[in-house]
């Protein structure tokens, strides 16, 4: 039974944030999608035209590392976003204990990150729920960002749905003290996550719940302190931390090198106007310093 008159549906992929994704192919051109689709049943019927407004919106973002969304379309009562299939995801290659993740891999992933984030920002795009499993591989070894915007339409994930909870561990500080307006550094906060990850081949900052987060953070980094981060005091949520300090950088990532590290500690700068930009961090010296980043097609991925 086709949908739309274009897609075959085939087996369940799984159960993501908003509802199932289907594997498909896609009649028009031969090719194999996933189709995502988003329960709309309990919101209001104007949700339905400010979300397929957004979308819209959505389908303009080209670039080599995002995921496409080709189609979108209401259907029974379900919006239907149908992206381009990817083979697997950065969370199972960090989990793959039988991936050796060298120097230059690392860098590679990191930055076709940063290069797809880059992109989104450039047209105020916000993520806003990095997480490796939402950076998604494809046959020849590139990386994309899925989920773009997904999160400002369709509303924080994790409030509303409890399997959500690892989107947690890639929370910037000004969101955990509950931060209405933000901007591009959440994104870059969760991208130092996952470049810490990578670094570690486990979750940097494991919180079991937004207090437990920020006390994760700063057991890392040390309390923030009001002259390195003048507005947290002024934040919804703000409340006075007992002091700690901080660790050293290299004493939490004895493996990295320099370079690492000091893109490291401005990606994870407190203040977010004082955090580097994503397109400042691609232009840091880790990245044309030794090793050059890891062709894509030679990255290793799951078998
Ligand atoms: P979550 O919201 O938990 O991040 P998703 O909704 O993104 O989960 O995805 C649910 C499942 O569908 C995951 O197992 C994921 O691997 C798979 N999936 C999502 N998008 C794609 C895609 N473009 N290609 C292949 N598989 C996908």
């Amino acid at each position: 039974k086709k949908f739309a008159d274009r897609y075959l549906k085939r087996e369940v992929l799984g159960e993501g944030t908003y509802g199932v994704v289907y594997k498909a192919i896609d009649t028009k051109t031969g090719g194999t999608v996933a189709i995502k689709k988003i329960r709309l049943g309990k919101q209001k019927e104007g949700v339905n035209f400010t979300a397929l407004r957004e979308i819209k919106l959505l389908k303009e973002l080209k670039d080599p590392n995002i995921i496409e969304l080709i189609d979108a379309f209401p259907h029974k009562g379900n919006l239907h976003l149908v992206f381009e299939f990817m083979e697997t995801d950065l969370e199972a290659v960090i989990r793959d204990r039988n991936i050796v993740l060298s120097p230059a891999d690392i860098k590679s992933y990191l930055q076709m990150t940063l290069k797809g984030l880059a992109y989104c920002h450039k047209k105020w795009v916000l993520h806003r729920d990095m997480k490796p499993n939402n950076l998604l591989i494809g046959s020849r070894g590139q990386l994309k960002l899925a989920d773009f915007g997904l999160a400002r339409i369709f509303g924080s994930p994790d409030r509303r749905f409890t399997h959500q909870v690892f989107a947690r561990w890639y929370r910037a500080p000004e969101l955990l003290f509950g931060a209405k307006q933000y901007g591009p550094g959440v994104d870059v906060w969760a991208a130092a996550c996952i470049f810490a990850e990578l670094l570690l081949r486990r979750p940097f900052l494991q919180g079991n719940s937004d207090i437990d987060q920020l006390g994760k953070i700063f057991a890392a980094f040390g309390t923030p302190k009001s002259s390195q981060w003048p507005d947290m005091v002024y934040l919804p949520d703000y409340v006075e931390y007992q002091f700690v300090p901080g660790q050293s950088l290299r004493s939490l990532f004895p493996m990295a090198s320099d370079d690492a590290l000091d893109l490291l500690s401005k990606m994870f700068m407190y203040d977010p106007k004082a955090r580097i930009s994503v397109q400042q961090a691609l232009e840091h010296r880790y990245f044309s310093s030794v090793p050059p980043p890891t062709e894509p097609a030679l990255l290793p991925r799951p078998p």
